[in-house]
Formats: C-alpha cells, structure tokens, sequence
C-alpha cells in the first residue's frame, strides 16, 4: 500500500534577485492512489521538483500537510519514507561496477549478503542487466546507465518510485524505447510510481492520471484522455497536444451561433444550454490542429502559406480572421503553398473558454 496525500501545500523559498518570498508551489492539493502511475507535467520551473522533493523529504513545505498512506509526514526523516528516487543523471559511482553500484545502498542498510545478491538478481533480470554486472558505468551506453540507476532504486524495493525527468538525458529514440520499458516496469512491480517531465507526449503516454501544473498551481487532475477532451483552462488546452490548439476570439451571437469575423459557425446542440449566459459576448474558441479538415467541400475560403509533410500526417498553416492557424491532414493529402482550399472546423471538438478567467465553458 502506498497513497500520498497534498493537502494545500505550499513552499515558498527567499527571493535572490528580488528579495522576499518566491512562491514555487501553492496551495497543491491532491491525492495519489496506491499503485497508480502518476504524472507532473508542466513547463521549466513551475514547481515539479520541488513537489517531488516535499513527497521524498528532501525539501520541507512552508504551509500544508503530507500524508503517506494516511500518515502525516510532515516530521519524518527521507530515510524513514521509504521512497526511493531516479534522477535525470543517474547519479552512479564511476569508479564502482555496476553490481556494485547495485548493491552499495543495501550493503549500508546492513542487509545479509545472500539478500542482496538475490535482490540485484532480480533487478538485472527485470532490467537485462545480466550481462553488464562487471562492467563500469563508462562502459554503458546512455540508456544502459538509466537502467541502472532504476535498478538502483528497484533493489530497495521501495513502497514509492519518484522519478525525475529520468529521460531527458537519452536521445529521441531511446527516450520512446526507455518510455514503453517503464510502463511495463510499472505493471511488473505494481508499486506507487511519481514521474515529473515537462514533456506532455512522455506525460500522455506513461500517466494513468496527469497532474498539469503552471508557476506553482495545480492547473487540473485527470486522465490523458479527459485532459485531451476537456481541458478545464486555456492554459491546459494549449500544453496538451501537439501541435498546439489553436484559439480564435468568437462572438456568441446566440446559443446556436458563434461568429468569427464574416463567418458563422453552428454551436452543437449538446453545448447550447451552456453557451446562453454568453450571448452577446466574446469568448475564446479553441479547436486542435487534427480537428480542421481541409478539402474542396468546406464552408470557408482559406489560402495556405506554409505545408509541412511529417510522413504519416502533414501540417497545413494558413491565416484565418488574421490569425495564425494550423491543421494536421493526413500524410497522403498535399496542399501546396499558394493553394485555395475550403476549411470545415468539427464543431462537435470545439472547446470555449471565458476570456476573463480562462477558465472552460461547458
Ligand atoms: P521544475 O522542476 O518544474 O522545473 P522547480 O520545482 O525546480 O521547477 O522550481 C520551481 C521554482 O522554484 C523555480 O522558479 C526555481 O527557481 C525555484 N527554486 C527551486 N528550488 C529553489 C531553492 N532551493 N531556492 C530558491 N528557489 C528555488
Ligand atoms: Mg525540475
């Protein structure tokens, strides 16, 4: 067993550059789930480590309680958490083999040698590090070394994994090889896995549940696929998806109508009764790259400026009420540059949000 509990915590660290107090992350609540495979995704310095680092004890929150299995840690010391921690640079000994790097956190932790041998036995195999036990860390290839380093925290047997961008040091086809080793690792072990990357193509692929943050804030909690079909702010609509969502001011001009510049659009009948209170205003309309089809039959006029064939999908950029826009085509539909088309956008995927707030509608 092993959940950990948020409950509004908040670290605030002295300001260098500006003097007083910097918010790193505020007011966190949330609740992850015995053997669940959970995600911190968000950009550079929005509060990801931090987080992981309040879970493991190695940094105290200024405000809030943290519970482990419904035990509040506030108080207890990193050794006593029974977490074990993957870092983005492996962190091994050079000058130590790697059974020796193995065993080198359970030989200090006084366990029986026969113990230890049986648990690096059982972590090589996971890991297909049988072969490699003798050799330094120099002489492993990138990907070699993560293993290791995971091997590393497997052999402690800890009730909780955290991991640190533990890929971001491997080039891209490594990164999606290691990606799909850690998602069966996960099912093998069965244990409580925390994984922070600013990547949300790693975050959609490996999280059961994805915990979106932005400078500080949780921004929403929930699954790839929800956080793909509802993002509940225009901050989590433009981080998730590839490319991004593209956002166009409309006007709501009744609860069946949305008008960008000279062009109307029909609201679909299940998002009616949730556009009424916006009759009249300005809302942003959000709709993905994969949503806009481009073809002879469409309903609007548009130019394309740039084409971008990416083999199995190509990306078609093109200005529409002087904004930027793309859509993803098909790899086998080519649209060159100067080309006239027709635009049809899929209603039914739209996505409204309140200007003032950001914040979803519907
Ligand atoms: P992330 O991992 O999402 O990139 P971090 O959690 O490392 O972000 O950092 C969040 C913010 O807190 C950053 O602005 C960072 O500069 C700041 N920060 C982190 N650790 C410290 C520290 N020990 N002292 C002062 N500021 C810190
Ligand atoms: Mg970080």
């Amino acid at each position: 067993m092993a959940t950990i509990v948020f409950d509004h915590i908040t670290k605030t660290f002295s300001d260098t550059k500006k003097g007083g107090l910097f918010t790193a992350v505020d007011q966190a609540t949330f609740e992850i789930k015995d053997k669940e495979f959970l995600v911190f995704v968000g950009p550079s310095g929005c509060g990801k480590t931090t987080s992981l680092r309040m879970i493991a004890g190695l940094e105290k929150q200024t405000e809030g309680n943290i519970y482990i299995d419904d035990q509040l840690v506030n108080h207890v010391h990193p050794k006593d958490r029974d977490i074990a921690m993957v870092f983005q640079d492996y962190a091994l000994y050079p000058h130590m083999s790697i059974e020796q790097n193995l065993s080198f956190g359970l030989k200090n932790m006084k366990i029986e040698k026969a113990i230890i041998n049986d648990k690096i036995a059982y972590a090589s195999k996971i890991l297909g590090l049988e072969q490699l036990l003798e050799r330094k860390p120099r002489e492993l290839s990138g990907g070699q070394r993560q293993r290791v380093a995971l091997g590393r925290a497997i052999v402690r047997n800890p009730k909780v994994f955290l991991f640190d961008e533990p890929l971001s040091n491997l080039d891209a086809k490594l990164r999606v090889q290691m990606r799909i080793e850690l998602a069966e690792l996960h099912q093998r072990l069965g244990a409580t896995i925390v994984y922070v990357t600013h990547d949300q193509v790693e975050a959609m692929t490996l999280g059961q549940r994805i915990v979106v943050m932005n400078e500080g804030k949780v921004q929403q909690i929930a699954s790839p696929q929800e956080l793909y079909a509802r993002p509940e702010n225009m901050f989590v609509a433009g981080f998730i998806g590839s490319p991004a969502m593209n956002f166009i001011p409309a006007l709501i001009e009744s609860n069946s109508q949305l008008r960008m510049a000279e062009h109307v659009f029909e609201i679909p009948i299940n998002q009616r009764e949730q556009v009424t209170p916006y009759i009249g205003q300005e809302v942003m309309f959000g709709i993905r790259p994969e949503h806009i089809h481009l073809d002879q039959e469409g309903d609007v006029d548009i130019r394309v400026n740039v084409f971008e064939h990416l083999g199995a999908e190509n990306l078609i950029y093109f200005t529409f009420n002087n904004h930027s826009v793309i859509a993803k085509v098909s790899g086998e539909q080519f649209i060159r540059p100067g080309e006239q088309v027709k635009m049809t956008l899929q209603m039914q995927k739209m996505h409204l949000f309140n200007l003032e707030t950001n914040q979803r509608i519907g």
